[in-house]
């Protein structure tokens, strides 16, 4: 599909810029045959008579006298034309590789958005097929079964619940994700007080930490940011609930803040299974899971927590970084600039 939009690209660039160099070719073909003519009429008429002024030798018009040799004209007429030619051939050939190329960087990106897209679809209903085979096959057991009882029905239906919470999960993680990457986004930047969004993220995941034993603990000064508050809390929830679910039970997680007077550093420190270094130049992309968390530990979840609190950071025009050790822990960073741009705080609403 890509190669013949390509074609098709380098064929119009082609026809513009042949159009261009043929219009070019005849004009300068009519100019200087023109001022040819006119030169050989001059030398004619000094031939015959050396007293006529040049202005008033006609372009055109019966030729002035014996002395003007009109296959002469011809053949230099004949031979303008041909270099015209040559020059138009070299500059088809020339143009036709600049066009195919410059088509090819034209359409890369639309090309790597398409593939970025399919990829993303194909992940995503992925995804939603693993919850949805096991609850169709939970239900069809049941219906199957001519003696089922109230106490199986319960079972099969809280099943059946913690099949549809997680694809609410996925379908929250997806809507969250268009909402931070698309630029359809209108956030609105305010003063936020980030003690208060450390607090607002640690209570939504206060229930995974009780479960898991971990407690959480805050350190650094109060600082006052130009933020989207939604954004903020969203981005220090997933930090905060990646550290409680890569940790081991009764480990501490550390979430510090502190400022340098431009921007601000979130720090969010866990004790836990940390990430291999092979697996940290991804772990930010869509979809992406470290091997460690998908099998050894059996940790839910969709790998995508990490690349919405990376859109983010982003769209408060900051930056997220992580360091790991193996068996010992992971500190994840988020440098976020205090003032945003006027242009950004004044352009958007929320
Ligand atoms: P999810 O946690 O749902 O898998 P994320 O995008 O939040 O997705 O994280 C991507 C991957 O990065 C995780 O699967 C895990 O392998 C790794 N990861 C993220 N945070 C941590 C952490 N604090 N400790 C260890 N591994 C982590």
């Amino acid at each position: 599909m890509f190669k013949t939009a390509r074609l098709k690209l380098t064929g119009w660039y082609l026809l513009i810029i042949m159009s261009v160099s043929i219009f070019f070719s005849i004009a300068v073909y009519r100019g200087s045959t023109l001022e040819l003519g006119r030169g050989l009429r001059l030398q004619a008429v000094r031939f015959t008579s050396r007293e006529q002024p040049v202005f008033q030798i006609p372009l055109n018009g019966p030729i002035p006298s014996p002395g003007f040799d009109v296959t002469l004209l011809e053949e230099l007429k004949r031979r303008i034309a041909m270099q015209l030619i040559l020059i138009n051939i070299g500059i088809f050939a020339m143009s036709g590789f600049a066009a195919y190329f410059l088509a090819g960087k034209t359409l890369k990106p639309i090309e790597e958005s398409l593939d970025e897209q399919k990829r993303f679809i194909s992940d995503a209903s992925h995804e939603l097929r693993t919850p949805l085979t096991a609850l169709k096959s939970e239900i069809e057991v049941a219906l199957r079964d001519k003696n089922l009882d109230l106490g199986q029905a319960k079972k099969l239906l809280n099943s059946n619940l913690e099949e549809v919470d997680k694809m609410q999960a996925l379908s929250n993680y997806l809507l969250a994700l268009d909402r931070y990457q698309s630029n359809k986004l209108k956030l609105s930047f305010n003063k936020v007080k980030v003690s208060g969004v450390i607090s607002k993220a640690g209570e939504k995941v206060q229930k995974l930490a009780n479960k898991k034993d971990v407690h959480i603990l805050q350190k650094g000064r109060d600082v006052e940011i130009m933020a989207n508050e939604i954004g903020l809390v969203e981005l220090v929830t997933i930090l905060l609930d990646n550290a409680a679910k890569y940790s081991q039970k009764g480990k501490s997680v550390v979430v510090s803040t502190h400022s340098d007077g431009k921007n601000i550093y979130i720090k969010v420190q866990d004790f836990g299974i940390g990430i291999k270094a092979s697996d940290i130049p991804y772990i930010f992309n869509r979809f992406y899971r470290a091997d460690a968390s998908r099998s050894k530990t059996l940790v839910e979840g969709y790998g995508l927590g990490l690349s919405i609190a990376k859109s983010i950071v982003e769209l408060h025009h900051g930056k997220i970084s992580v360091e790991s050790t193996v068996n010992e822990g992971s500190i994840f960073t988020a440098v976020l600039p205090l003032k945003q741009q006027t242009l950004l705080v004044s352009n958007v609403t929320l």
